[in-house]
């Protein structure tokens, strides 16, 4: 098979192929990338749609939630009517209408201990759009055992947060849990049905994770500039303060610590 793009390719990719550093070459890589988002609800549908765009090949979704008239604030990949639909396949037949020429498929089930690891492996990159520590503390330990990049994305309230570990690829990385060391620190960070979301963060949040992830597949170039490896960016809307603090490797850390 070729590796060139064909005319459809080059259309619909044309604006982000003349970006300064960008080639077809670039183009073939996000073509080539396997995604795993965790998660369909407000970071995830920002996510789907905008990595669906941009051709990232091959994504797959998992969610085990059904639709409720309170997602509809920023839950975009929905409408009004869909409600009790699963949230997972309702978004990839959006995000699969908007590209057709890549795939797209959906688990409408929650990870967990029995799935997790098949999945995780036959992906690179997995996004925690999740908004559950168990989750998270799930995907953490998979991603550093099998070498997977994880960007995880969190929003509550009009604050939010984005951050990547590399922890399975480099040891010198910090992982999730180098952040949060255990699952009480990691269930303390608020929830929106507990504490309120806007929609317009969550977008800014997972619009800033799609960001993440093609800057991720593009690796070792960097037509796009920084990543967030081993960064945490902090995001408030009420004040619009944006920044980026690193994140320092726990060498006694549970998940990824390799002893003092
Ligand atoms: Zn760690």
């Amino acid at each position: 098979m070729s590796d060139d793009l064909d005319d459809a390719d080059l259309n619909r990719y044309a604006r982000q192929l003349i970006l300064k550093g960008m080639d077809e070459a670039g183009q073939q890589k996000i073509l080539k990338s396997k995604l795993l988002i965790v998660g369909a609800g407000g970071l995830g549908a920002p996510l789907l749609l905008y990595l669906a765009a941009a051709g990232l090949g091959d994504i797959t979704i998992i969610d085990g939630d059904q639709i409720e008239p309170s997602n509809l604030n920023r839950q975009i990949c929905f409408s009004d009517g869909d409600s009790g639909k699963p949230k997972a396949s309702t978004a990839a037949a959006m995000a699969q209408k908007l590209n057709p020429r890549i795939s797209i498929n959906a688990i409408d089930a929650w990870l967990n201990e029995k799935n997790a690891p098949s999945l995780i492996k036959k992906n690179t990159i997995i996004a925690d759009a999740s908004d559950r520590p168990e989750m998270r503390d799930l995907i953490n330990r998979l991603c550093h055992k099998n070498g997977k990049v994880m960007v995880f994305g969190g929003a509550s309230r009009l604050e939010g947060q984005i951050a990547t570990f590399r922890s399975g690829l480099d040891a010198d990385a910090p992982c999730f849990a180098c952040l949060f060391p255990d699952l009480t620190a990691t269930s303390q960070l608020p929830r929106c049905s507990e504490t309120g979301i806007l929609g317009a963060i969550t977008g800014i949040i997972g619009t800033a994770m799609a960001l993440e992830i093609l800057k991720q597949c593009l690796l070792p170039a960097t037509p796009f500039g920084e990543n967030l490896t081993s960064k945490l960016l902090l995001y408030d809307g009420t004040d619009n303060f944006m920044r980026v603090i690193r994140i320092n490797k726990n060498r006694t850390c549970a998940v990824c610590g390799i002893g003092i």
